[in-house]
């Protein structure tokens, strides 16, 4: 009788663990490492946002500086034209940073977005345009996250195919971060914004780009 019962114990102190609690432990497992990695995710997604913003609010003080300093007219900012239309050469001087190539390559560096070929690009249809030509600043696109570009030009609107209207993942979770003439910067998605935002009190502007969006909404991703 003494040797069955403690035969009985024995199997029940040393059941293993069934397949179906094995499978539940790694199912938890999993869940709890994608909740750490989707965190981490968005924690970095959220720094180079605010990183990003950060330093396009720099150029756009430097910007205001710089046109006061100009009589009104903003820096050459298309591509091929005075000094190939880098507008950080202009605003260095405005952001405290005095011009050796050194310099140069660090204020380029903040024009970076991601670091993964997302970069800052001014609106070429402005450059060395009057500020006053602008009738609503708050609303005109100055500069905007770019894939590998550097203009805000006529490729980038999509008469050829670029970054902005594409299924290109865009930096920041689907938006880009876009500087406004007045200065203020946001992350908006490219289907919000309209081509008049650029092209507007211009000699490209189309009345057909009030209502044209940069990008559809298959593009914010
Ligand atoms: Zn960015």
């Amino acid at each position: 009788m003494t040797k069955k019962t403690t035969s009985g114990r024995l199997g029940n102190t040393n059941r293993g663990f069934t397949l179906i609690e094995c499978l539940v432990v790694v199912a938890l497992m999993a869940i709890m490492v994608a909740l750490l990695f989707s965190s981490q995710k968005k924690v970095l997604e959220f720094a180079n946002k605010v990183k990003c913003t950060g330093h396009m609010r720099n150029f756009a003080v430097a910007l205001n500086a710089y046109t006061s300093d100009n009589s009104g007219i903003l820096p050459p900012s298309a591509y091929g034209g005075v000094n190939n239309g880098e507008v950080a050469i202009y605003l260095m001087p405005y952001m405290g940073i005095t011009y050796t190539s050194k310099n140069l390559d660090m204020v380029l560096n903040m024009l970076e977005c991601t670091g993964k070929s997302w970069r800052f690009g001014f609106n070429s249809y402005l450059s060395q345009k009057p500020v006053a030509l602008v009738e609503r600043p708050s609303e005109q696109i100055y500069g905007i996250d770019l894939y590998s570009g550097r203009w805000l030009d006529s490729n980038v609107l999509g008469w050829k195919t670029t970054d902005l209207t594409q299924r290109t993942p865009k930096p920041h979770g689907g938006k880009v971060t876009v500087m406004f003439l007045d200065g203020h910067c946001e992350s908006r998605k490219v289907s919000e914004l309209t081509r008049a935002q650029v092209t507007r009190n211009t000699s490209s502007y189309l009345s057909s780009d009030e209502t044209k969006a940069i990008g559809s909404t298959d593009y914010d991703q």
